[in-house]
């Protein structure tokens, strides 16, 4: 099964379930990005400050899988926000990715409100995609007040907003301001990091009656919620089995169950509003 793709306000598409790569060594990376490839993954969620671009650039440069057939995401750091710096960054991170096609995505990492640069990273972002070198732009990590003031700033909306999401987390308000703004919502962790959510018992009772593990539970859930999901692994299993997570339909009923598991302090990673 081929993941569905999702559509962005831009027209462009993106693969709804997608492999992340955060935490794996860029030695590694080359070899785990094929794995997840050649298991039917085509989309790649790295960042330049995950120090494996290089990795995934050679991954997909040696790959019977065609690089036009991947989509490739990649963000800008937080010491590059400057209208200057994040185009420059962007193109270190192309140089490293070695990438012969236009980058399919890339993200502002965090809107960081304190250092008051982010309105200028998305200004740079948005003059990358007019020049073409960019197909699709997009935020990562921001406050809805600040995801509101760059699109009424700019008049460009953001095609997705990346964010911590998982069972534990659930986003709802945050996604039902991406619904009213037009923007995909893509969810980061979405294994709550590996941690109690897969043995939560209202996940593992589900994964039985599915006769599937509680990973391919969970990402069958971000499915079904509509949102953009890179779950993590380095392990060869564990890649074939989040990418075979397609294959799982979860009744609406399962979905609640789910979804009522969210805590309010369930954030496993700082919050975008105080993080500077
Ligand atoms: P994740 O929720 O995807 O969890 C990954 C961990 O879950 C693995 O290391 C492993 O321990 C476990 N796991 C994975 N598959 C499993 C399986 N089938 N069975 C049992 N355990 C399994 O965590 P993540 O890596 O933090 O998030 C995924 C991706 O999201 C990252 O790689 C990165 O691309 C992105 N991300 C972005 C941001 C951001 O600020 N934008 C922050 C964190 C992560």
């Amino acid at each position: 099964t081929a993941s569905p793709l999702k559509k962005f306000n831009d027209g462009n598409e993106i693969p709804q379930l997608g492999y992340g790569v955060w935490q794996v060594e860029n030695e590694v990376a080359e070899k785990v990005v094929e794995q997840a490839l050649d298991a039917g993954f085509r989309h790649v969620d790295t960042a330049q400050i995950y120090g494996n671009e290089e990795g995934v650039g050679a991954a997909l440069a040696h790959s019977s899988v065609s690089e036009d057939d991947v989509f490739v995401t990649t963000k800008v750091w937080n010491d590059q926000q400057e209208f200057e710096k994040a185009q420059a960054s962007f193109e270190v991170s192309m140089k490293k990715l070695g990438l012969s096609k236009p980058l399919d995505l890339l993200l502002i990492h965090w809107a960081k409100p304190v250092q008051d640069t982010y309105l200028e990273a998305w200004k740079a972002l948005i003059n990358l995609q007019k020049q073409g070198k960019v197909r699709s732009i997009g935020v990562s990590n921001f406050p809805e007040e600040q995801l509101r003031e760059i699109i009424a700033e700019t008049g460009v909306t953001p095609a997705i907003h990346q964010i911590e999401l998982h069972p534990y987390f659930n986003q709802h308000a945050l996604r039902e301001v991406h619904k009213e703004l037009g923007i995909l919502t893509e969810a980061w962790s979405p294994l709550g990091q590996g941690g109690d959510i897969l043995n939560d018992p209202v996940v593992v009772e589900i994964a039985q009656a599915h006769e599937a593990t509680p990973a391919q539970v969970v990402i069958a859930w971000h499915l079904a919620l509509g949102n953009v999901v890179i779950p993590k692994s380095v392990t060869p299993e564990r890649i074939k089995e989040n990418f075979a997570a397609l294959d799982i339909k979860l009744t609406d009923d399962e979905v609640e169950k789910i979804s009522a598991l969210t805590k309010n302090d369930g954030r496993i990673g700082p919050d975008p509003k105080d993080c500077d």
